[in-house]
């Protein structure tokens, strides 16, 4: 079987679910381009746990319409791909010895969905999602993706969904205004994925203002660590959706 790549994608607004723009139209193309994958294992920025982590396990995940303040249309998608328990089952003996909690009832957030449904508008692959254990270190989480990585050689395509700058209180909604380190700090953070120097990534309260002003509240950030973890020893990386907006970065990289 073919190595499954590794994605991680800039959500942005749950919006681009259903808009027809350059972000949506760059994950549908890696929806055809990219090997068939068996399932897919989701870390969401939008999943969000403390004291453990879990994994869902229903075999048909809900639509979870987790925010306020968007068109009914939005609250309208239902996206019906089905579940996985082997597979959850799977990511759980990967990660042990550390415990982890199947989810009988968890469904899909928006984070997962909204990326998922141009990639995959048929919602035939089944999805897992893996909560982000908040209780745990920057590093926890690296090394949870190097656990995870053998899940690529089984056809899963492993995607952290979130976004490398992520700072809502400075959206300046009303003129869309980028301030200057959001740019600087995706930028930076690139070099450093591209030159395979993880460390500061992972340390990146070590990294300055500009990371402290696009980092924020870490989970939009902390699914890109599980992405880096799994990447193979000199591995390929390249971009995608290369952008950043306001104080949010549409950022998506792929490893392999
Ligand atoms: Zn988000």
């Amino acid at each position: 079987m073919t190595r499954m790549p590794v994605l991680f994608i800039g959500h942005g607004s749950p919006m681009n679910a259903i808009e027809d723009n350059a972000w949506s139209r760059a994950w549908a193309q890696l929806g055809r381009d990219l090997p068939r994958p068996k399932a897919v294992l989701m870390v969401s920025a939008h999943w969000e746990t403390m004291g453990g982590t879990a994994l869902s396990a229903s075999e048909r995940p809900e639509t979870i319409h987790d925010f306020g303040g968007f068109p009914q249309a939005l609250f309208d998608v239902q996206y019906r791909a089905p579940g996985d328990p082997a597979l959850a089952q799977r990511a759980a003996e990967l990660l042990a010895p550390q415990r982890t909690v199947q989810h009988p009832t968890r469904g899909l957030d928006h984070g997962a969905w909204s990326v998922l449904a141009p990639m995959y508008p048929d919602a035939d692959v089944p999805v897992v999602q893996l909560s982000i254990d908040r209780g745990q270190p920057n590093a926890w989480h690296y090394e949870a993706g190097r656990k995870l990585a053998a899940l690529r050689d089984e056809g899963v395509l492993i995607i952290g969904s979130g976004d490398i700058v992520h700072n809502l209180r400075a959206v300046n909604f009303r003129t869309g205004e980028t301030p200057d380190w959001a740019p600087r700090f995706n930028e930076a953070a690139k070099a450093l994925i591209t030159a395979g120097d993880h460390q500061p990534l992972i340390d990146w309260e070590s990294l300055g203002p500009d990371a402290a002003l696009s980092i924020n509240s870490a989970e939009h950030y902390l699914p890109l660590l599980y992405v880096l973890g799994a990447q193979g020893k000199d591995e390929p990386v390249s971009f995608f959706a290369d952008d950043v907006f306001a104080a949010i970065s549409m950022t998506g990289v792929q490893v392999g």
